[in-house]
C-alpha cells in the first residue's frame, strides 16, 4: 500500500513538472516514422543520422507552417509529406510490399475542430497518399475511399500520382526478396486457410517505418494525419488501422489528437485511437493515462504490439510503445526539438 501510494506520487510529481514545463513552452507537433522490433545494436551510425535527418526536417517542415500561422491540418500534412517522400519510411516512397509485389497505401487525415475526415486505401499510384486523404475530407462528401475509386478521385482533383514504379526502392526489395524467401510458404500458401491473427510468424515480419503527425495550430486546433503502406507481404487488398477513423488516426479538440502505429488489426479491434479520446472525454483520465492505458491494457492485453503520439490542446503529448522502439519526435511552440528511437532515450 504504502509502495503504491509512493508510485501515484512520483507519477503525479513527473506529470505535474511535465505539465508546468509543457505550459511555458507548449508541443506544437509530434511525429512518429513507426514503431517496431530493430534493437539498438542493428541501426547502423548512417541509418540513425539518416533518420534524424529526415525527421527533424519533418518537424521543421510542419513548424514551417504553423509559424506562418497556417492550420493544424496544414502541419501535419507538410511533416507526413516529408516522410512519405523519404525512402527510409514505409509509407510514399518505400512502401512495403503486399504477398503479390505491388505497393498498396493507406493514409488519414482528420480535423480535431470539425470532427471533418478523410482517408484513402490500397491505392497503389499516388505520390503522396495523405494530399488524397485531405482530398477526400475536403472535397468529397465522404470519409474513405478505395482502390481505383480513390485513385480517380484523387487525379480528378488534382493530387499528383505516380507509377508503381516509383515507390519500389533497393532496399525494400531486398526485405521482399527474404520474406518470399523465408515466409510464403509458411504463412500464406493461396488455398491454405488462414493462420489466426494473432500468428507470431505474421507479425514478425512488422517492419518499422508507418509515418505519422499530429499539430496543435495557433488558433488551438489539433490535427491528425497517418500515412503507410501496411505490412509487408500482407495479401493484396488488406487495409490495416491507419485509415481507419477511430482505429489509427482520430482527432477531437476537446481531448487529443491521435495517430497510431503497429499490427493494425489489434489497432482496428481496439478502436485504439477513438478510446484513448474517450477515457479523456468520459473516464476523465490525463492523455499520459489513457495512452498508457490504451497500448499496455489494451493492445498489449490482446497480444498485439506498437505505439501511438498523441498531443491535446494544451500542448501537453504522449509517444508510449511496446516494441523494442518507435522513431519518434516533437517540436515546441519555441522551437526546440527532441528525437529519438528507442525505449530508454527520454527528452
Ligand atoms: N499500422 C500499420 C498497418 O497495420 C502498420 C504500421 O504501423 O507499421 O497497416
Amino acid at each position: 500500500m504504502r509502495f503504491r501510494c509512493l508510485l501515484l506520487l512520483i507519477c503525479w510529481c513527473v506529470h505535474h513538472v511535465s505539465a508546468q514545463q509543457q505550459a511555458h513552452d507548449p508541443v506544437v507537433l509530434v511525429i512518429h516514422g513507426g514503431a517496431g522490433t530493430i534493437r539498438p545494436d542493428q541501426l547502423s551510425p548512417r541509418m540513425r543520422d539518416s533518420l534524424h535527418t529526415a525527421l527533424t526536417a519533418a518537424l521543421q517542415a510542419g513548424y514551417a507552417q504553423l509559424q506562418a500561422h497556417h492550420s493544424a491540418i496544414d502541419a501535419v500534412q507538410a511533416a507526413i509529406h516529408i516522410m512519405e517522400n523519404s525512402p527510409l519510411f514505409n509509407a510514399g516512397k518505400g512502401a512495403v510490399y503486399t504477398q503479390a509485389g505491388t505497393h498498396e497505401m493507406d493514409a488519414a487525415i482528420m480535423d480535431g475542430a470539425t470532427l471533418r475526415a478523410g482517408a484513402v486505401a490500397a491505392v497503389s499510384h499516388i505520390k503522396n497518399p495523405i494530399d488524397a486523404a485531405i482530398a477526400v475530407m475536403r472535397q468529397s462528401p465522404h470519409v474513405l475511399l478505395v482502390g481505383k475509386g480513390a485513385e480517380d478521385f484523387a487525379a480528378a482533383h488534382g493530387v499528383e500520382l505516380a507509377p508503381a514504379s516509383y515507390f519500389d526502392t533497393p532496399e525494400r526489395k531486398r526485405q521482399w526478396e527474404r520474406y518470399r524467401q523465408h515466409r510464403t510458404s509458411e504463412i500464406f500458401q493461396p488455398g491454405k486457410q488462414a493462420r489466426p491473427i494473432a500468428d507470431q510468424a505474421y507479425y514478425d515480419l512488422h517492419e518499422w517505418g508507418t509515418v505519422g503527425a499530429v499539430a496543435l495550430d495557433d488558433s488551438g486546433h489539433l490535427a491528425a494525419g497517418t500515412s503507410t503502406g501496411g505490412i509487408m507481404g500482407k495479401l493484396p487488398g488488406r487495409v490495416g488501422d491507419s485509415p481507419i477513423i477511430g482505429a489509427g488516426t482520430y482527432a477531437n479538440d476537446t481531448t487529443c489528437a491521435v495517430s497510431c502505429t503497429g499490427t493494425g488489426e489489434y489497432f482496428m479491434r481496439a478502436l485504439a485511437a477513438k478510446t484513448l479520446s474517450d477515457l479523456i472525454a468520459y473516464r476523465h483520465m490525463s492523455l499520459q493515462q489513457a495512452a498508457h492505458t490504451v497500448i499496455f491494457d489494451i493492445i498489449q492485453r490482446m497480444g498485439g504490439d506498437g505505439g501511438l503520439i498523441a498531443l491535446n490542446t494544451k500542448g501537453e503529448f504522449a509517444m508510449p510503445f511496446n516494441t523494442s522502439g518507435m522513431y519518434r519526435g516533437y517540436i515546441t511552440r519555441s522551437g526546440k526539438i527532441y528525437i529519438a528511437f528507442f525505449q530508454d532515450e527520454h527528452p
